[in-house]
């Protein structure tokens, strides 16, 4: 059996006065994965335990069928994995944007989504100048990491840490909202708080900056930290359910969680984890794949970045593309190899009203050997709340789409 899935993150969102009434999921033309709904079936899943928040960490992970309740630990740790750091028993990896805040509000989550180029000179300079120091009990690494996704990892020299128990805000859920309301609280405030203070002379003076001033582009003002935890411990997933996976992920959260599961990473030129991503190498890629895994997952973050930035246009647009260029290809190539099945799931919900994640159970469409026709005709939020397949917690939907139970 060959497995293959495709996220299109955050792609479920809510029916939008902008798109007459409709979902980005309604309103785009998608033949390939309304095929699969004909074929197969339509269903929901609840990726997102309510005491968790919604994102791709806690998200992906539910629907790689794994219990975030269980397993997860922080977002930080799942990327640290994807970018080859190790953590001992005592670190902590933190997630360490390079942000826009020039008046004291969360102008930009992405720095203008400034480039790794761009980003790591930033990161390097922050390690230059605060890298080593001993803080709150452990020791300060700065990692570049994709654009303006970075790590600071904390190298603890005891099983004790500050940053046990503190709670952080994730800045895409901020936007445009006064940074002095979110700022880091519990045991770790202080020690967070002055590593982002800290950030921001490093950062003001520094020649990348500058030029991206000149430019009229938004420059890195500081670093925003969030997201920490220490390393997760995860079964593989050939010993859980079976399949040998690979995964295409432009972002290296959703490829560290691959990672860790023990997929085989393929990096795809020009993937980008922006509306500008190379659609059809993802495509090439990933039925390529097919040839030497036994499932291999395809991750396209642009229905995400879209949401973010209120955009139901470019939405709809990457729904196509995604359809057009990776779902088609897969469902052509699938067949080749006798029995297989696909499923086209995001992982969370990303609301283009609130430009944030939101709870909620999301769309899935699987189709494929042994699946029979459910008469539904499309993909998309109403024909998944009026099935009767639903999955809560979402984490049961794998072994139901391996055909495991
Ligand atoms: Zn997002």
């Amino acid at each position: 059996m060959k497995y293959a899935i495709v996220i299109p993150d955050g792609c479920a969102d809510e029916p939008l006065d902008a798109l007459g009434g409709r979902t980005p999921l309604q309103t785009a033309r998608l033949p390939h994965m309304d095929r699969i709904a004909q074929l197969g079936v339509v269903g929901r899943a609840n990726n997102v335990p309510d005491s968790l928040t919604p994102a791709s960490d806690v998200a992906t992970l539910s629907l790689f069928g794994y219990d975030p309740l269980a397993v997860y630990t922080g977002r930080a740790p799942l990327e640290t994995a994807a970018m080859g750091i190790h953590l001992g028993p005592n670190d902590f990896a933190v997630r360490c944007n390079l942000v826009y805040v020039p008046d004291g509000h969360m102008r930009d989550f992405t720095a203008g989504h400034i480039s790794s180029e761009e980003g790591a000179p930033l990161v390097k300079a922050l390690q230059h100048e605060l890298g080593g120091r001993e803080m709150g009990g452990g020791v300060i690494e700065f990692h570049p990491g994709v654009q303006y996704r970075n790590i600071l990892v904390w190298r603890g020299k005891a099983a004790a840490s500050p940053l046990a128990g503190t709670k952080c805000q994730p800045p895409h859920d901020i936007p445009d909202r006064a940074v002095s309301d979110y700022l880091p609280q519990g045991p770790g405030r202080e020690l967070l708080g002055q590593l982002m203070e800290a950030s921001k002379p490093i950062l003001a003076d520094h020649p990348v900056n500058k030029r991206r001033v000149a430019d009229g582009k938004k420059p890195a003002t500081q670093v925003w930290l969030w997201g920490q935890g220490k390393a997760p411990t995860i079964e593989p997933f050939a010993d859980q359910y079976g399949p040998r996976g690979a995964i295409i992920s432009a972002v290296d959260l959703v490829r560290g969680v691959g990672v860790l599961l023990g997929w085989h990473r393929v990096d795809v030129p020009g993937a980008t984890g922006y509306l500008d991503t190379d659609y059809a190498a993802k495509g090439r890629f990933g039925v390529e794949a097919l040839g030497a895994f036994d499932l291999v997952c395809v991750h396209v973050e642009a229905p995400d970045e879209a949401s973010h930035e209120g955009r139901a246009d470019e939405k709809v647009k990457a729904l196509e593309r995604i359809d057009e260029h990776i779902v088609g290809p897969l469902l052509a190539a699938l067949p080749r190899y006798g029995d297989w099945r696909v499923l086209v799931s995001p992982d969370h919900r990303t609301t283009l009203r609130t430009r944030a994640h939101a709870y909620g159970a999301v769309p899935f469409a699987v189709a494929g050997s042994g699946v029979a026709p459910q008469g539904q005709t499309a993909y998309d939020e109403p024909t998944a709340a009026a099935s009767p397949l639903a999955f809560d917690p979402g984490h049961n939907l794998m072994r139901w789409f391996l055909g495991r139970g």
